[in-house]
């Protein structure tokens, strides 16, 4: 019997019967492991009406009550966080070590909410005009919505969710419908740790939950993550329908190697950044620029690694590479190694020969040389295990490629010249930038967000800023008039 997977609505699981349902495969067999409930809009109006009737008390609950909360589901996610990688890899693909990374950076954002009640602190200014204080206050918004793409569906969730709730909101989360049992895990941990009923729902689906949430009156935000034209999509129709909306899109990640640079640490961080996941990170490196005359030397390098890369199922300790999400996605990057031959760039690598037993989406590492700009494997994200490398003249032409992407989500550039990597942190329009480090991702305490296309809305995701957009300041003026002084504060004339 194939496994159910239900809404999570109002501290339960939905039993009701759902008018729609998805698949869930096992990517490394090509199984279905189960169906996923796709949201009506009835759900959708269940699932804000449980988090709307849940807010006014979770917002009036003290700043320690809501931090011993957010520690107690740590302590949980840490328990139990071998379990939630094996979730993972069951249904995204990827292997079970890199699972477990995802985990730890989640639970580096609940550590970071932990902090509310340090981060949630106002401004005083005592007598800002003699008798008159001023002051600042952080309020929750109210209801928000969370959608998250397939590719992290652990983490992606915990950028948001533990920021949300510390800050008093309540939350309707909708994952991606490929991988959306560890969302139900988190919201069941949750629960465990003492959230109250209606502070944080699941709901599953795709489209249809996604506008519903999108033009909920209740719901007063959303954060979402996903492809660019998606983002755009969100981020247009939740903000022409009054909300709060940040919105992060997709990525082309270029790794710039100079002529000095230490040209094994280069190779080895192409292959871990562009095949780790089988490329489907929003900071993978897709894009080598080899600033010449590297580029003959780091190929032979990249492509000597790339031929000892074991590509199997991720429950295997010894894979480094598992399938893809699902054969449509198989089937899409696949097309674009098929039009990089077709477009004239030189072929190194061929993943597509990959056998791997078993019915999975496999498709192993590729690497094309001699990429150029006009080419399709160059301007459109692929989110899959192929690499490109373009050739540059100089550092400058190198910079020049990269600020004429459309997207900006993360670069890198490998060198041992301090001021050539001080001129680029400088120069590049990017949100993200990695020196000598191939995926620059911010711990939680810094906050994540591209440039370009690759974020819309000026809020980037988690630590500070996550905190700044799940709140929306007050300005108290006060005066509290003094019988002694005639009733009126010193300094300020009656009815001022
Ligand atoms: P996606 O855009 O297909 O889906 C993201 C979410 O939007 C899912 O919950 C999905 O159900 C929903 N959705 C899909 N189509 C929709 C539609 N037409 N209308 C409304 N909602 C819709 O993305 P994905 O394939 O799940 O994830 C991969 C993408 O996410 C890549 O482009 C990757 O770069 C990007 N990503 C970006 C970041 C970042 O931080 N910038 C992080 C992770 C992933």
């Amino acid at each position: 019997m194939t496994t159910r997977i239900s809404h999570w609505i109002d501290g339960k699981h939905w039993a009701g019967v759902p008018e729609r349902a998805g698949e869930v495969f096992d990517p490394a067999t090509g199984e279905v492991r189960a169906q996923v409930d796709f949201a009506g809009a009835g759900q959708v109006n269940d699932a804000v009406a449980a988090a709307a009737r849940a807010f006014p008390q979770w917002r009036d609950t003290s700043l320690a009550a809501r931090s011993r909360i957010l520690f107690a589901f740590r302590e949980l996610l840490t328990a139990r966080q071998g379990e939630l990688a094996k979730i993972i890899t069951s249904e995204h693909g990827k292997v079970e070590s890199d699972a477990a990374g995802e985990v730890a950076r989640a639970i580096e954002n609940v550590e970071y909410a932990c902090g509310a009640p340090q981060l949630l602190k106002g401004g005083f200014s005592e007598n800002a005009s003699r008798g008159v204080d001023v002051y600042s206050i952080a309020q929750p918004l109210g209801v928000v919505g969370v959608i998250s793409p397939f590719n992290f569906p652990a983490m992606v969730p915990l950028w948001f969710v533990p920021n949300a709730i510390a800050c008093g909101n309540t939350v309707v989360l909708k994952p991606s419908e490929k991988d959306p049992s560890a969302s139900v895990f988190i919201a069941e941990l949750f629960a465990e740790a003492g959230l109250p009923d209606g502070v944080l729902n699941v709901l599953h689906g795709d489209k249809v939950a996604v506008d519903g949430l999108l033009t909920h009156p209740v719901v007063k935000a959303i954060s979402f993550v996903g492809s660019t034209p998606i983002a755009r999509y969100v981020y247009e129709t939740g903000t022409r329908n009054g909300k709060r909306v940040q919105a992060l899109g997709g990525a082309k990640n270029h790794m710039v190697v100079l002529p000095d640079a230490d040209l094994g640490l280069a190779a080895d961080a192409a292959v871990s950044a562009g095949f780790g996941s089988a490329g489907e990170r929003c900071m993978a490196v897709s894009v080598v620029v080899a600033v010449e005359p590297v580029a003959d030397e780091l190929i032979a390098q990249i492509s000597g690694r790339m031929s000892r890369l074991t590509v199997g199922d991720g429950r295997d300790p010894t894979s480094e590479m598992g399938p893809l999400v699902t054969a449509a996605h198989r089937t899409k990057v696949q097309s674009y190694v098929d039009a990089g031959v077709t477009e004239g760039a030189r072929l190194v690598v061929d993943g597509r020969d990959l056998a791997v037993d078993g019915g999975g989406f496999w498709l192993g590492p590729t690497l094309f040389d001699h990429v150029t700009p006009e080419m399709s494997i160059y301007r459109d994200e692929i989110f899959g295990p192929v690499l490109s490398v373009v050739r540059a003249d100089s550092y400058d032409a190198a910079l020049e490629l990269v600020n004429a992407n459309a997207y900006g989500n993360g670069t890198a550039i490998f060198t041992n010249d301090g001021r050539a990597a001080r001129r680029f942190q400088n120069e590049v329009e990017v949100g993200m930038v990695g020196l000598n480090v191939p995926i620059p991702v911010p711990v939680g305490y810094y906050s994540f967000g591209g440039w370009k296309d690759s974020l819309f809305g000026d809020s980037h995701a988690y630590g500070p800023e996550g905190f700044h957009f799940f709140t929306r300041t007050k300005v108290v003026t006060s005066r509290w008039p003094d019988p002694a002084q005639g009733g009126v504060s010193l300094g300020f004339p009656r009815n001022s």
